[in-house]
């Protein structure tokens, strides 16, 4: 039977491109989702830093399924906040997940902040933990700046203010698999893969 392994998350996209990206690098893991275990409830991120919050879902479902699971935790980083909203990034304007009010307050918050200080990155850290216990973490970061008015209607959340490095186009304006092979989640993920192989393998 193929090596079973969880992603602890509910969110369908996040799954379609992990499942994408394991099968680009040939690996024969058979990955669910949280929607597979509905006992398993709500993991409250309560940790102070991406790593924290990733670790702290992946230990809770690795111990709560019996089986290995990966969990990740990401967000935008502002050099001219401080780097904020990083892990406040799904909740910056009060409520979880408004994307749109969140984009809108940190426009306001940015709009005294020139052109040429406007760098920011997404980060995405990804953590593997195993039902005894064991866990690690990996890291993906995609730079680049804030711009004034959003463009594009692709992806979510930031992504329609947020233009990577070398690229003229928000992230929002480029096709999903363009995104996937530059972006955060994309770089943490396919880091995952030897990470994976070490801690769970064989793999059959
Ligand atoms: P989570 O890791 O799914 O909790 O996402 C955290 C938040 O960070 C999201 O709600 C978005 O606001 C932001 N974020 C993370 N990755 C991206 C991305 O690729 N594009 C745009 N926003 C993102």
């Amino acid at each position: 039977m193929m090596t079973r392994l969880v992603l602890a998350t509910r969110n369908p996209g996040k799954i379609v491109e992990f499942r994408r990206i394991l099968a680009e690098a040939g690996v024969p893991i058979d990955l669910v989702g949280l929607e597979a275990f509905p006992e398993i409830g709500e993991v409250a991120e309560t940790g102070l830093t991406f790593a924290e919050n990733a670790l702290l879902k992946a230990h809770t479902v690795a111990k709560e399924s019996g089986l290995p699971a990966i969990a990740d935790d990401s967000g935008l980083c502002v050099d001219a906040l401080n780097g904020m909203p990083g892990i406040f990034s799904a909740r910056w304007s009060g409520g979880h997940g408004d994307d749109e009010a969140n984009l809108r307050l940190l426009l306001a918050q940015l709009s005294d902040v020139p052109d040429d200080r406007r760098q920011a990155h997404f980060t995405c850290t990804a953590a593997l933990a195993l039902p005894t216990g064991e866990g690690r973490t990996v890291d993906g970061v995609m730079p680049g700046r804030i711009i004034r008015e959003p463009r594009g209607t692709n992806g979510f959340g930031y992504d329609p203010i947020f233009v990577p490095d070398g690229e003229s186009r928000t992230s929002g304006e480029m096709p999903a698999a363009e995104k996937d092979a530059i972006s955060h989640r994309g770089i943490s993920f396919r880091a995952m893969i030897p990470v994976i192989v070490e801690m769970v393998g064989p793999l059959s």
